[in-house]
This record gives structure tokens, sequence and C-alpha cells, in this order.
């Protein structure tokens, strides 16, 4: 929706263990993923240490650029537990007692019919003008904190209590704030066949930055996904703003996309395959060399006994190489032994630039492709796999839906 108001939206993750690469730092993820939802744009991520000066700093450049920031850890009673001094720090006020907050951490003390350390006031101290968030999972209360043109919400930094935080008042909050630009859809398309560049070419103008949808394109070992987001007041009309340009995509890609899914459960071109063979009751049976097993791994695991997945071996590499005649003649034996499809990787010997040969033997053909091994060495299994796998794919498109083993 085009003029439609915006929301930028930052995440600010804060503590040592983060910084230092202890602890991964899950926090920013998952809020993320929860302002995206509500149609808040996120601009940033920002990663600080248990410091004054850099929480200060980081809070003031997040409302600079961010209407919205959203930030966890350092709300506990420690010396390093330092966000309530640099949000007061950053907006030129200074900490002041809340004293039902303070109540709140005496009782949950008391119920527990021990004494509040001294050190635990500082959770009842707030920027003046903050609001604090109740805790009902823990002691540290959040802060709501409108602080120049941003408003500024401080969760804790356990994730549990960060998200019963969220749940509970957070959340519902920015349900009320967000109300107005709408919500936030995406739709991802999965190609394989074809590398980034070329397919970017095939689409030109469709990855401008403002375009509406936006298009975004990632590639990880050789899968190509298309990323389209939409704005609109609603899901249906995110759904439908898509449709123009999925329809594009389709128009253009044709069969180099495998799959569409949302975000949260991709698709892997394996488990397509395996998904489409399991649907028409359809076999394939593997031999492969080079890859240690991972194309029956995958093959395996997506099956997941569904009897679409008749076998593998695994063939170590005897340094003998083939070629796409004698990969064919045993796929053809593969599929002769009892499957639909019979699928071969087997090594190229030592031939320049490194490769490998893959080979498929469907009902009514056989095909057989060099993969050049492109690319980071730590790919290359993937690589091979999903290219050995995807000439069953070919054939699958070629043969008639009914068709029955
Ligand atoms: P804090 O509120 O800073 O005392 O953090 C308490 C604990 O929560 C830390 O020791 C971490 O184990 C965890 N934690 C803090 N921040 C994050 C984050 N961004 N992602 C995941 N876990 C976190
Ligand atoms: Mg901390």
């Amino acid at each position: 929706m085009a003029g439609q108001k915006v929301i930028r939206g930052e995440v600010i993750a804060i503590g040592d263990e983060l910084t230092t690469g202890q602890r991964l730092d899950t926090n920013t993820q998952w809020l993320s993923q929860r302002l995206t939802e509500l149609g808040v744009t996120v601009v940033a991520h920002t990663t600080v240490a248990d410091d004054l000066d850099l929480n200060r700093d980081a809070f003031a450049a997040a409302a600079e650029r961010a209407e919205l920031v959203v930030c966890t850890g350092g709300l506990g009673p420690t010396a390093d537990d330092l966000t309530r001094d640099a949000l007061a720090a950053a907006a030129g006020v200074s900490l002041v007692t809340d004293a039902a907050a303070l109540a709140h951490v005496e009782s949950l003390y008391r119920s527990r019919g021990r004494e509040m350390p001294p050190q635990n006031r500082r959770q009842a101290e707030f920027p003046e003008g903050a609001t604090p968030i109740a805790n009902l999972g823990g002691t540290a209360p959040g802060v709501d904190f409108q602080f120049g043109d941003a408003r500024v919400f401080a969760l804790p930094g356990v994730p549990a209590e960060m998200k019963q935080m969220w749940a509970e008042t957070v959340g519902p909050t920015l349900y009320d704030v967000t109300k107005d630009v709408g919500v936030m859809r995406h739709h991802l398309v999965k190609c394989f066949g074809v590398g980034e560049s070329q397919l970017e070419a095939m689409l030109p103008d469709l990855f401008t930055r403002g375009r509406e949808p936006q298009v975004g394109i990632t590639a990880s070992k050789a899968t190509i996904t298309l990323r389209v987001t939409a704005r609109g007041a609603d899901e249906a009309a995110c759904r439908e703003a898509m449709q123009p340009t999925l329809q594009c995509v389709r128009e253009t890609l044709g069969d180099l996309i495998y799959a569409e899914c949302g975000p949260e459960n991709e698709i892997e071109l394996h488990t397509a395959v395996v998904d489409e063979l399991a649907e028409r009751r359809l076999t394939v049976a593997t031999s492969e060399a080079m890859t240690g097993g991972l194309l029956g791994h995958w093959l395996a695991e997506a099956d997941d006994d569904r009897g679409a997945f008749a076998g593998g071996v695994l063939r170590l590499p005897t340094g003998a190489a083939v070629d796409a005649a004698a990969a064919e003649q045993e796929a053809v034996a593969l599929r002769d032994g009892g499957a639909t499809f019979g699928v071969v990787v087997g090594a190229m010997g030592s031939v320049e630039p490194a490769q490998v040969i893959v080979a498929a033997a469907g009902p009514d053909s056989v095909e057989s492709k060099r993969v050049i091994l492109v690319g980071h060495p730590s790919i290359h299994r993937s690589l091979v796999s999903k290219h050995a796998i995807n000439l069953v794919r070919q054939m699958l498109l070629g043969l008639p839906g009914g068709v029955a083993a």
C-alpha cells in the first residue's frame, strides 16, 4: 500500500555474554519476528556489551532512526545491569524510585521468606517519566519510556521472562500502537537450477528497493529463495497485493520453482521431491559416492517411512572415474531393480575443473549431468545431492500426474 504510514523499529540486545559470542542472541530474532508481524519495519539490530557509555550511545542512535525501540537485558540488580542508567543518561534525566515497583520486589522476597538484598532496590528505579512494566514471571520490571521521538520498551534478558512480558503487556500495547500501519506478510518462492545473478537477470525491475511488494533474493547452497513482502490492512490484503508479482515470477521462472511456502515452514528441494513421490506412490533408489551418503540421508529423513525412498548404497570413491554412460547404466540398473527412479552420484576422476556426475533413470528416460564443484568445499555435498535429486524432479514434471509404481 503506497503512502502507508511506516513505523521503524530497532531491537537492542545488551550483554557481555552476547558480544563475546558465549551466548547466541535469540531474543533479537524472536522480537524482530513479532514486530514484523505487527507491521513494524525493523531497520536495525544492535548488540552491545554491558557498558554504560556504549548503552547510552546505542539508545541515542536508535532513537534517531526508529520510532520504536525494544531492548532486552541489563535489567537485573547487579552492577553490570545498566539499562535503566543508560536510558536515563541518554534522555538526560535522573533515576527515581517507583514506590509500587519497590513494594512488588520487596513482597517477592518476603513471600520467599527472605530479606530483599539492598542492591535489588535498583530494580525499582526508573528514568524520570518512565512507566514500569510488571514482571509476573520474575523480579526485574520492564521499562516503557518515551525518549525523543522514540518509544522504548526495555524487557528482561531471560528469554522466558521476556516472552511472558511481551505476551502480557508489551505485545497488546504495540498491537494498539501499530493498528493503523496494517500488517506485513512474507511469501517464499523456492527455486533451483540457475545461479542467483542469472535468476535476477530474468526478473529485471523486481528487486528495486522501495518496490511494493518488495522482492528479495537469497542463495543458500545453490537453492535460491525469492522473498515477496507485502503490507496491507490485514492478511488478506497482503495476499492480494502479492498476486501480480507472484504471477509474474511464476510465468518467468516456470519449472525453476520447486515450491512456495511461508517463512515459518521453508521447504527443501529433496522434501518437495519426496512429498511428490509419496503422493504419487512412486519410489527412488540411490547409489552415491562423493556425498558421504547425504542424498540417501536426506531422502530417508524426508520420507519418514512413507515408502518413497526404496533404499540406497554409499560407495567409497575408489579412484576409478565414472563417465556419463557408466553412471546412466548404473541408474538404469537401480531402476530395474525395483524402483521408479534410480539415481547415481559418481566421481569423475581427477579432471579440471573438479566435477561430479549425477544420473537418473525414470520410467521413460535416462539423463545425466556434470556438476562443476563451484563455491566453498563445505557446500559441495549439498550441491551435488541437490543436482541429483533435481534430475528426478525434472523427470516427474514430464510424467503424467497419475502414474503409479
Ligand atoms: P540479563 O537480563 O541481562 O541479566 O540476562 C539474563 C540472561 O538472559 C543472560 O544470562 C542470558 O543467558 C539470557 N539472555 C540475555 N540476553 C539474551 C538474548 N538477547 N538472547 C538470548 N538470551 C539472552
Ligand atoms: Mg546481562
